[in-house]
Parts: structure tokens; sequence; C-alpha cells
């Protein structure tokens, strides 16, 4: 059962409406129907967007105190309410309860940090060449954003856009994934109960992503377009933002390699590659998509780690000892099944799991895997971990950077030098050394190539929503 006061109407100019129909949301573990939710359209998001532009002009006008304040209170808000949040998140989208909480702390770590960094939003002066000139640079909100987000973390995207918008003196209006939009509606109660003010966040439920947010893209008053999904609808969005030239930002996919040197600890190595694979059921942009390990400790590693895959449980989402629950839909499942027969069918070797029921998957350890299988190039979204072997630096390197996607890498090794050499040359923009769970709200997450374009987490994030104003005045 869905936790009480769980919203399923859109929240639209501070009110919660139902209007004008609704869809229906299921389990992904049973298929069982969840709840009736608002599935907005058009007309009605042309509503929302017009509340957004009165809100827009009287939130950006508060002192950054204020707005840290509401921020503050959202903060312990999402932080007292971590369970009924947990517990939404493993009905509407299968992620196990203990690792929800965890997300839960996550999400509710970007609200903190943004909550004090409102306070911190710093101009600069500039000496002048001029002795009748004094010039500054002053910050600004971008204005109203249209914010896009996935369903695979439904807390965390949620805040790691919200947080320094809000912060920073925008508007959002937020367009949570079709699959997990009870999560997103639920932080927006927080929010209404934090003080916010009514169209600062709004939340838009619908099952036409595409005439929705067609409405926000084309209006040129909507001035920034974020978005975390896949690349291909990454690339469509691009396009489209660039009539109105809006600021962008989008956090797309990822084909993460962890690569273990001969020098590795095995042990600390193996556990860091299973959660590096299967946290979320390895439905996380961040996941490993190829372990590559050093020929020396191949075998060792690869027996090690098929035997911690095969200790996962497997089960529903809501029991708390579950650590791999459903994937998201029968397509998910489907996709990851044919990443593995792929695999298999070139010669790869399965070393345990695999087996599919329904929308469950076991984990699945594969060794031998041919270069030219599928699940090396594409993302495969699922608990699949691919197995390589390397012998040299040089070709370790080449191979992680042999991919469209630079997300996410991991490397495993106790020299020094390596860790930098390694460090410096993959062209991915978040490397774990000796660390599978590098993503924290004070660090900069963010792809290269074809993982997107910006940067959410820390300072940068809080840029990304702020403009640079240059002022000259001239004294005499
Ligand atoms: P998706 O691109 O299918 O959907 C993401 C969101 O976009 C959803 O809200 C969906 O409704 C919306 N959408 C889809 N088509 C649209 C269109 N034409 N116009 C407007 N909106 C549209 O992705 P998904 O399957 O929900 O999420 C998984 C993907 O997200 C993976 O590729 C994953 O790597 C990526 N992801 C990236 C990050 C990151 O930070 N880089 C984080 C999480 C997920």
């Amino acid at each position: 059962m869905l936790p009480e006061n769980t919203p399923k109407e859109a929240f639209i100019d501070g009110r919660w409406a139902l209007a004008p129909k609704t869809f229906t949301l299921r389990r992904p573990d049973t298929g069982a129907p969840l709840a009736e939710v608002a599935d907005v359209d058009a007309e009605t998001a042309r509503k929302a967007l017009e509340a957004q532009i009165e809100a827009d002009a009287h939130w950006r006008k508060q002192t950054p105190a204020a707005r840290g304040a509401v921020l503050r209170r959202w903060y312990e808000l999402i932080l007292e309410h971590a369970e009924p949040l947990a517990r939404i998140m493993a009905l509407e989208m299968g992620k196990p309860i203990r690792e929800g909480r965890k997300e839960v702390a996550y999400a509710a770590g970007f609200v903190e940090w943004y909550a004090e960094e409102a306070k911190r939003i710093y101009g600069t002066t500039i000496p002048s060449p001029d002795p009748a000139k004094r010039l500054m640079v002053i910050k600004a909100p971008v204005g109203p954003v249209y914010a896009i987000t996935p369903w695979n973390f439904p807390a965390a995207m949620v805040t790691r856009k919200a947080a320094p918008a809000l912060a920073a003196g925008c508007t959002v209006t937020l367009k949570p994934a079709e699959e997990s939009p009870l999560t997103a509606l639920y932080l927006a109660r927080l929010w209404q109960e934090a003080g916010g003010h009514p169209a600062t966040l709004q939340v838009l439920p619908t099952t036409d992503p595409v005439g929705v947010s067609r409405v926000f893209l084309e209006d040129p008053r909507i001035r920034k377009l974020t978005f975390t999904g896949s690349t291909a609808v990454g690339q469509q969005l691009y396009a489209q933002a660039a009539k109105t030239m809006k600021r962008i930002a989008l956090e797309l996919g990822g084909h993460a390699p962890f690569i273990a040197f001969e020098d590795a600890d095995l042990e600390k190595a193996v556990a860091a590659a299973i959660t590096a694979k299967f946290r979320n059921g390895g439905q996380s942009c961040v996941a490993a998509n190829r372990i590559y390990v050093h020929r020396a400790i191949h075998d060792r590693f690869a027996e090690a780690f098929a035997e911690a895959v095969g200790r996962l449980r497997v089960g529903d989402p809501l029991d708390e000892a579950t650590e791999i629950g459903p994937l998201v839909n029968a397509a998910a499942a489907a996709k990851v099944e044919a990443h593995l027969s792929d695999a298999l069918a070139r010669g790869a070797r399965l070393l345990g799991g695999g087996k599919r029921r329904g929308t469950f998957v076991e984990p699945a350890v594969l060794a031998r895997v041919p270069l030219s299988a599928k699940i090396l190039e594409e993302e495969t979204f699922g608990p699949v971990a691919p197995i390589l072997s390397f012998e040299r630096e040089e070709e370790a390197l080449a191979m992680a950077n042999a991919s469209p996607y630079g997300l996410a890498a991991y490397l495993w090794t106790r020299d020094l030098g390596r860790a930098w050499r390694m460090s410096e040359g993959l062209e991915f923009g978040i490397v774990g050394v000796n660390d599978g769970l590098p993503s924290t709200p004070v660090a900069p997450f963010g792809g290269m190539k074809l993982s997107g374009i910006g940067r959410e987490g820390g300072k940068w994030g809080l840029d990304a929503f702020l403009e640079i104003k240059y002022v000259s005045v001239v004294i005499t």
C-alpha cells in the first residue's frame, strides 16, 4: 500500500488537481495497479507555464537567505519522510527499500547543500584599466526552468535539479518520468509544507511527454532546460531548445568501464565492482558496464566476483533483505536478456545467473566476452556484468576510452603514478580511484561525449542556474 497522503494529482500554482484525466500506474514486480495519477495535457501545461512566469518575478526577488530558509525546511522534511519516500520508490519503480533509504539521504543532501550555498552567490570586482571606470560582475538567476527527470533515481534526480535552481532564484516546472511520478509529487508536497511559494516548484505527470514538453520548449520565457535521461531523447531536446536559445543541461546515458590492475586490493575491488555494477539492479547511468581485469588476477577476480554475485538476494523490493528488485518494466528485462543471449551466441561464458522471470533477472556474470558483443557498446541498464582481461595499462586505457559515452570510470590500483596517469587519460567526467561509489552532492556530476553537457552538484550545480552579468560604471 502507498503511504498516506501520497499525492496523485498534478501540482500546479500551489494547488493539486487530477484534471483533465488520469492514467493507471502499475507496480513493476506484479503489474498490479498502484494509483490513478493525473495525466496532464498540453492545455493544462500552458496554465502551469503562465503560473510559473508570474511566480518567477516574485521568487527571484527573495533574498538568498529567505530562499535558503525554505530549502532548509524542505531538507528537514525530506529526511523526516524518508520512510514513505523509500516505500513509494519501491512500489512505483521497484527499488529495494534499503537502497531507497540511501537515495533519500542522497537526495536530501542536495537540498541541504544548496540551502547553504544560496547565501554564497558572490560577485566579483575587476581592477579597471581605466581610472574613470569601476568594473564588476554580478550574478542573476537564469530565469524560469523546465526540468525532465528519469525513473531510476526518482528522488535524487529531482532534488539535484530543483534545489540549486530554487536556491539561485529560479522557478522550476518538473515533468517526472511516467514510471515514477509519485516520488516527485510527494517531494512537491513537502516543498509546499516547507513554505515554498505557489508555482515555484510545479510537477506535471503525463503520458504525453512530447506534447507537454513542447509547450515549455517553444516558449522563449522559459530560459533553461535541464534534462536527465537517455542520449537519444537528450539529442532531440537539444535541437528543440536551440530555437529559443535556452541554457541547457543534459545528463545522459553512460557505459562505465571498471578496471582492476594486478596490484589492486582484490577483496575491496570485488566488493566495489558489486556496488558499481548492481546498485539499483544495474539501472544506473554510472553502472559499470564493462569490467576489465589484468590477466594476472583475472581468474581469481572472476571467481570471487561470481561467487559474491550468486549471493545477491533477488526479490520483493519491500522486503528488507532484498538487494536486487525487479527491472522497471518488461521491455527493460527483455533488453537485458537480449544482451545476455547476444554475448553467449558470440562465445561468452556464463559464470552464473541470467534466468528471467517476468521483470526479474537473476544477476549474471559473463567471462571471455568478445569485443563484438552488444553489451560492450550499448547501455545494458540491468544486472549483467561482462568481464574481460587485459595485459598493459595502455591497452586498458584504450579499451575504456573506445566508447561514445564518457560519464563515469572506475580503476583499482595501489600505484599512485598509474592512478594519476589513468585519471588524466580517461575521457570521463567522473573517475573513481579505488572508489566504487564516488557520487556525492558536493562534487560535480556529469559526462563528456554522448553522456551530456554540463555538471550538477557542488558549486558547479549552482553556477548552472546563474547568469553572469558584467557591469561597467563610469564614475566621472
Ligand atoms: P528516457 O530518455 O526514455 O526518459 C527520461 C525522461 O524523458 C522521462 O521523463 C520521459 O518521460 C522523458 N521523455 C522521453 N521522451 C521525451 C520527448 N521526446 N520529449 C520530452 N521528454 C521525453 O530515459 P529513461 O529510460 O527514463 O532513463 C534512463 C536513461 O537515463 C539512461 O540512459 C540513463 O543512463 C540516463 N540517466 C542519466 C543520468 C545522468 O546523470 N547522466 C542519471 C540517471 C539516468
